[in-house]
């Protein structure tokens, strides 16, 4: 009986421990996360392992117009080089000097309604593992910070860098500054450049187009404003603490590429929930307000289907004083409060739901916005597209194609611009393009007609099952053309780098 006992204890001891093994097992090889579709916040910290670490305080003075600011990164070489010296862009000195704008000159008025208004970056301190660094501040407009370590840093290895820094915001109708209604902290802070197979990346803040591009990263940034204010920002709100005259925002934001907040004090806001993400619409025009969150809600319970979830437990769009349509940050948007103010024509709708595309191409999947800007602009645009085709109907689509995105684009501006005159390579840096309209041409234009192409020629399974396919091999990451092409080449069996590469380089 004793005997038998004991070894029923003995079997029970065994039975536990086997069973506590396989749960470690599963557990760690992310079996269960396959099989259960773990909460949000696992899945990112697992996709956040082994990235860089920002942590931003930032104290918004909005009667001074200015961020006053201390960071913390925790940089890892995740290359196989040693480095002697990192660097960071500090984008907000692109607006620092009349004479070397960030607009076209036809565009100064609009960006500058009331005359030029300076922005920038000012350094104060920095250490580097707790000794004072050595620091250049050079290139365009002083854009690009140079960090000069000690010693090298090994691959794999991890430098501690601490920065106090002010940053003062422009009056600008631009990505970055203030207007009338509220304040746009957008590539705002001191960001790591990106060191890929071309080595380190280092480009100035070009006139034309999304001149990004930047690594996934975790942030976590608290954010001190006047009570009052509403702030609208990347990444899931972790804490809101009210002292007397302010308010201590936490945000917690891992595994995104970039970190944004748009700040103001007469937003009004609704949310709809589609799966697990809250959207939200910040507005000062209450009907378009609602309108803009019905398409972005729309949109992202369409693109979550058509090309694979969206990880993020938020998304915001945001009512912004801005006077270029719309612009994607991560979890964020910016639209143009004109949209709202005309709010019954096509427009509104297609903006949001371009920079809800984004989330996926640019966001999730990321690419070199200065080199390849084709690609996530060339998806988005026909991502758009397929919106309408879902959301309304075939004729919808077609007509929206053929008038107004893709083939519309190309056509009208070609219209515009004779045909002959113009280098049709849709693949190529931005400041090779002569200007925004061929820019937007080739790039939103024929990049959308590329992808239309596919589509046609292997029909909708093929061509959404390609989709997901790159969005799965590369989200979080930073995709190039061989990507993309990598994965239409797998779901179909074919080569199509010829396809690509005819309507990326040649002339229609
Ligand atoms: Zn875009």
């Amino acid at each position: 009986m004793k005997v038998l006992l004991k070894t029923k204890k003995k079997y029970l001891f065994i039975g536990i421990l086997i069973t506590v093994l396989l749960l470690a097992a599963i557990y760690f090889t992310g079996i269960w996360e396959l099989r259960s579709g773990l909460p949000f916040a696992s899945q990112l910290a697992r996709a956040g392992r082994g990235l860089n670490r920002y942590e931003i305080q930032a104290e918004f003075n909005p009667d001074a117009k200015t961020l006053k600011c201390s960071q913390r990164v925790e940089y890892i070489n995740r290359t196989a080089n040693h480095f002697t010296h990192l660097y960071f862009h500090l984008y907000p000195n692109s607006y620092r000097y009349e004479n070397k704008p960030v607009f076209e000159k036809n565009d100064m008025e609009l960006a500058y309604p009331k005359g030029f208004s300076p922005g920038m970056l000012e350094m104060d301190n920095i250490l580097i593992d707790g000794e004072p660094a050595d620091f250049v501040i050079g290139g365009y407009s002083e854009n690009i910070l140079m960090l000069i370590l000690r010693g090298s840093l090994a691959p794999g290895e991890k430098a501690v860098i601490e920065m106090d820094y002010r940053v003062v915001l422009p009056y600008c109708m631009g990505r970055f500054g203030y207007g009338d209604n509220m304040y746009k902290a957008v590539n705002w802070y001191p960001i790591a450049c990106v060191y890929d197979e071309n080595g380190w990346n280092l480009d100035p803040y070009h006139i034309i187009g999304d001149p990004f591009y930047s690594d996934t990263a975790n942030y976590r940034v608290w954010i001190q404003a006047p009570a009052g204010y509403e702030i609208a920002a990347t990444g899931d709100m972790a804490g809101r603490r009210e002292e007397e005259d302010y308010v201590i925002w936490e945000f917690d934001a891992p595994a995104v590429r970039d970190f944004a907040f748009l700040a103001g004090n007469r937003y009004q806001a609704a949310s709809q929930k589609i799966g697990k993400t809250t959207v939200t619409s910040y507005y000062f025009t209450e009907n378009a307000g609602l309108k803009a969150l019905d398409y972005a809600a729309q949109a992202l319970a369409y693109f979550n289907e058509a090309f694979g979830e969206y990880p993020y437990p938020r998304f915001n769009l945001v009512e912004s004083d801005f006077y270029i349509g719309g612009m994607e940050y991560p979890c964020l948007i910016m639209l143009d409060h004109n949209l709202y103010e005309r709010s019954e024509s096509d427009w509104l709708e297609m903006v949001t739901v371009h920079e809800t595309a984004h989330q996926w191409w640019y966001g999730l999947v990321g690419n070199n916005q200065i080199t390849d800007a084709w690609l996530d602009e060339g998806l988005t645009e026909y991502s758009t597209v397929l919106y309408y085709g879902h959301r309304y109907g075939q004729e919808k689509e077609e007509e929206v194609y053929k008038n107004l995105i893709g083939e519309g684009k190309y056509k009208n501006l070609q219209y515009i611009f004779s045909s002959d005159d113009i280098d049709e390579t849709i693949h190529r840096p931005v400041h090779e393009f002569p200007n925004w309209s061929v820019y937007d041409l080739l790039v939103y234009g024929k990049g959308a007609m590329l992808f239309h192409s596919l589509r046609e020629e292997i029909g909708d399974e093929l061509f959404f099952k390609s989709l997901q396919l790159y969005f799965r091999e590369n989200c979080f990451k930073n995709a190039g053309k061989e990507d993309i092409i990598k994965a239409f080449n797998q779901i179909t069996g074919k080569d199509w780098q010829q396809h690509f590469d005819r309507w990326l380089y040649e002339h229609e």
